[in-house]
């Protein structure tokens, strides 16, 4: 579904991520660790279209299709979603009435959602004004879950959430993911971003990769490679793309 080829990002004069390679396939979610600075938001940003960031080398392709050069709008209509890090706040528009405009799905699915979320009494509210850290991540699924694009990126889905909630939002992830069908019956892809890993108890991912310095330092099995994480922190899979490099 999603393949990067050798890509190189700057912002402004500053290489921010070098020779990234990723290929995820239809059904396949992978998930992206990486300290405070990697590049990991500037990755799923490129990835979206967003004109701050410039590709100064490699290619993007969605479905086959090379989609490096396309606006973020085409993206977003081929099917290609994000759940924010820190959504800004829009006063005076409710919740309710963005999903409304946003939502390709039936009224009644983005309500049932809206009740599995524990979300009710924040329709009629401004959306994100005054949200707390657990709630702004709520709100982001609801309107990815309305908006239900086949390829859907998580930025920190899990920072600045409570043990309940990150356990609501991991679940509720897996759901719009697909994950509970076969492989070969789901339509849906994700990337998604933590640096905690707690969030993996109640997902399932296929592949994790870690982002250090703007390079992919190591891909391989989710759960190892956290448990690496866990017990040597990044600076040994720093030390292991430098002696790659
Ligand atoms: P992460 O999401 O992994 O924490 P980011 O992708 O947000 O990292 O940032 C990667 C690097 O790019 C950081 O060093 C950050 O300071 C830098 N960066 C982000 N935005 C800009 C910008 N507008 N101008 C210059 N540098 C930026
Ligand atoms: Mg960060
Ligand atoms: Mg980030």
């Amino acid at each position: 579904m999603l393949r990067i080829e050798n890509l190189c990002v700057k912002i402004g004069d500053k290489e921010i991520l070098t020779d990234i390679n990723l290929h995820i396939e239809k059904g396949e979610t992978h998930v992206l660790f990486g300290p405070n600075g990697a590049g990991k938001s500037t990755l799923i940003n490129t990835i979206l279209g967003n004109p701050k960031y410039e590709v100064a080398n490699g290619s993007i392709y969605f479905n086959g299709k090379d989609i490096t050069d396309m606006p973020m709008h085409e993206r977003a209509k081929l099917g290609i979603g994000i759940s924010y890090q820190s959504p800004p706040a829009i006063s005076g528009v409710k919740l309710k009435n963005l999903l409304k405009i946003i939502s390709k799905r039936d009224w009644e699915d983005v309500e049932k959602m809206v009740k599995h979320l524990n979300f009710e009494k924040f329709m009629d509210r401004e959306v994100n004004v005054g949200f707390s850290g657990g709630e702004v991540k709520r709100s982001e699924i609801l309107q990815i879950y309305s908006q239900n694009p086949d390829f859907i990126m998580f930025d920190e889905p899990d920072s600045g959430v409570d043990v309940e909630n990150v356990e609501l939002i991991g679940n509720t992830i897996n759901k719009l993911l697909d994950k509970e069908l076969k492989i070969c019956e789901r339509n849906k892809s994700g990337l998604i971003i933590t640096h905690m890993g707690h969030i993996l108890d109640f997902m399932e991912v296929d592949k994790a990769h870690v982002l250090c310095d703007g390079v992919i330092s190591c891909s391989g099995n989710p759960r190892e490679i956290l448990n690496n994480l866990i017990n040597h922190g990044y600076k040994r899979c720093i030390a292991c793309y430098q002696k790659k490099k």
